[in-house]
């Protein structure tokens, strides 16, 4: 007699079609189930990483579509699995954890070291509803004053926080820090360097002087050093008077970089290197390695521990993460695919959101 009709839920994504070619398209909508929670999406954060897959360079691993690899997101909780414990409630507004979720708990998950988890699932985030399959990566920026800036907290923030709280047994007061390159990483790794070591001096180095500038803007740079019009060897032997830096964090880490700066590092020093441009390294091992004991350091991401202090770095108000941001844009296909363009051709200073609510 009755009939039962099963309407499918629907929402729209932008996902990676062909290279450099995001095209808005409906889903359908999962349901969570178990440890899963449903984010509607408010706002998501556009990294240099997503270009290398928009641009067709790098694979696009299975999940990862949408945006072609977003993993800023925040959102409310729209619905939750079974067995999400009641703390996180419908309508509650949160940050997700790189989006970098996993499909089995192992001894780095239960550790909160989920970037590093054996099994990883990959969710583009540029989609108006995530399935996020575990409420553990899940946390509650109700307090936060300036939501749609919150995105790169995710990644941009985090991963330069992970970058610095790594020379935490190296830098001494009045010691040398350099951060080079100076883009969206960099404008959070100079506050992330004031807040966690105020008593070293800071160099920065990039190759725009408008990058430079910018970072300049949100913490105190000692020695700002423009490496394509001044020599930076000069500039370092100078300040350090021969003495070197103590620690490199390299956001470029194309060979190049690394081979010019290592040669800069003080004795018993750190270099740590987070960009991906590099393909390999050649160190002479007795003269440098050996001699001076330091420490070359990778650095991917942080974890979930480094996830929350970040948050709450934010709602103090000792973290501006609202002006990193420069550019709030629509989920509209148009003005995305242009967002990825301006970001790839060098024309985005600090970071772009997409709003979509
Ligand atoms: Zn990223």
């Amino acid at each position: 007699m009755g009939c039962i009709v099963m309407l499918m839920r629907k929402h729209r994504g932008l996902f990676l079609k062909q290279p450099r070619l995001l095209v808005l398209e409906e889903v359908p909508t999962p349901t969570p189930t178990r440890e899963a929670v449903l984010i509607k999406v408010l706002s998501a954060g556009i990294c240099h990483s997503d270009i290398h897959r928009w641009k067709g360079e790098m694979p696009c691993p299975e999940g990862f579509e949408a945006g072609a690899g977003t993993h800023e997101v925040v959102g409310k909780v729209e619905e939750r699995g079974e067995m999400v414990p009641e703390y996180i409630k419908e309508g509650q507004k949160v940050l997700v954890y790189f989006l970098r979720n996993y499909r089995e708990e192992d001894k780095y998950t239960r550790r909160g070291l989920a970037h590093h988890a054996k099994t990883p699932i990959f969710i583009g985030g540029m989609q108006e509803y995530v399935l996020v399959p575990t409420y553990h990566c899940l946390i509650s920026i109700e307090n936060l004053r300036d939501i749609h800036a919150a995105p790169p907290l995710a990644c941009a923030a985090l991963t330069s926080y992970g970058a610095v709280k790594k020379l935490k047994s190296y830098v001494e007061p009045d010691d040398y820090v350099a951060i080079i390159g100076l883009g969206g990483l960099g404008s959070y790794a100079v506050q992330w360097l004031r807040i966690l070591f105020p008593y070293v001096n800071l160099i920065g180095i990039d190759v725009k002087d408008e990058a430079l500038n910018f970072a300049a803007k949100f913490a105190k740079i000692d020695v700002l050093i423009n490496a394509a019009k001044e020599d930076p060897a000069k500039i370092i032997n100078e300040v350090t008077r021969n003495d070197g830096v103590k620690a490199f964090i390299d956001f470029v880490g194309s060979t190049g970089t690394i081979n010019t700066y290592i040669k800069m590092l003080s004795h018993l020093g750190i270099y740590v290197v987070v960009g991906t441009m590099g393909k390999e390294v050649i160190l002479p091992v007795l003269h440098t390695l050996i001699a001076k004991e330091f420490c070359l350091q990778g650095s991917f991401m942080g974890s979930i521990q480094d996830q929350y202090e970040i948050v709450e770095f934010a709602r103090r108000g000792l973290l501006n993460y609202s002006d990193v941001v420069t550019r709030r844009l629509k989920f509209d296909p148009v003005e995305v695919n242009r967002a990825y363009q301006d970001l790839d051709e060098g024309r985005v200073l600090g970071r772009q959101v997409v709003i979509f609510e």
